[in-house]
């Protein structure tokens, strides 16, 4: 159902109030790695908001390596991040990491990310595949591109066919970035199904400085839209500072990647 062969016709999501994603227009989505607190999102909004950029992400739900990180606000959290993003008109992007968190945080987020541990997680696509509320998949540290669809079409053939692919590097032998952006799989993606495809430079690479590079990379690649990112103090951020964009950064990365849409 994911498949080109099924629907040839790329599909746009809508999430209301202008805000689109798919082919037609360049999805900007961007926010701290994890939700800190309200005066963290009160300034990433603004910024945001200054730059035009209408959906936000942020995890109040942290998948971490380590027990002893930082592991996110939780539904407190979310809750204050819905509320403040909902009187400042921003939708919002956040991690679920379970079956039972689903219900809990529906009416709260405006697109349901799924996380790359979680992308094989059958049980939580089957729950995503019974919600009306977009989801955004992110492709597993070890998975394949035809791993990542088969994923996909958990969630289509469950009932819900609001889904964003997304890139987000893959672990391979390279030890010299965090994970290696497989950029290849934006073409391929684009080719093989027709839901938006989107790039996450932040995670793919690992390396503030060269987010900015892959994320413009990723859209002459063909992506439909980019993730990142982005702290007023990275080096305070609680989690994935080092690949963090402060707001100077994260404006000028802004204003190039929509000149290099332009010349698509
Ligand atoms: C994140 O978006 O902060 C995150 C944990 O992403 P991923 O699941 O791609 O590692
Ligand atoms: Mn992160």
């Amino acid at each position: 159902l994911v498949s080109r062969k099924w629907r040839v016709q790329p599909s746009v999501l809508d999430l209301g109030d202008g805000v689109t994603i798919g082919e037609g227009s360049l999805a900007l989505c961007a926010g701290p790695c994890s939700i800190e607190s309200e005066a963290q999102m009160e300034k990433v909004m603004a910024h945001l908001l200054e730059n035009d950029v209408r959906l936000m992400r942020g995890g109040v739900f942290k998948p971490r390596s380590s027990p002893y990180a930082f592991r996110g606000l939780g539904m407190d959290g979310l809750k204050e991040f819905h509320r403040m993003a909902r009187e400042r008109g921003i939708k919002i992007v956040t991690e679920v990491m379970q079956v039972s968190q689903v219900e809990e945080m529906h009416d709260y987020v405006d697109v349901f990310q799924v996380g790359a541990r979680n992308t094989q997680n059958f049980n939580l696509l089957d729950a995503l595949g019974g919600v009306d509320k977009p989801v955004l998949l992110k492709r597993g540290i070890s998975g394949t591109i035809e791993e990542l669809l088969s994923s996909a079409e958990y969630v289509f053939s469950g009932g819900n066919e609001k889904l964003i692919l997304c890139e987000r590097g893959i672990r391979t032998f390279e030890t010299a970035s965090r994970n290696t952006l497989d950029l290849n799989a934006v073409p391929i993606l684009k080719a093989k199904s027709h839901l938006p495809v989107i790039v996450d430079p932040s995670h793919g690479i690992g390396i503030r400085e060269f987010v900015p590079q892959m994320a413009l990379a990723g859209v002459l690649a063909g992506a439909d839209g980019i993730v990142y990112e982005t702290h007023e103090t990275p080096e305070t951020a609680a989690s994935d500072g080092a690949q963090t964009l402060d707001f100077d950064e994260s404006a000028r990365l802004i204003r190039n990647l929509r000149r290099v849409y332009q010349l698509r």
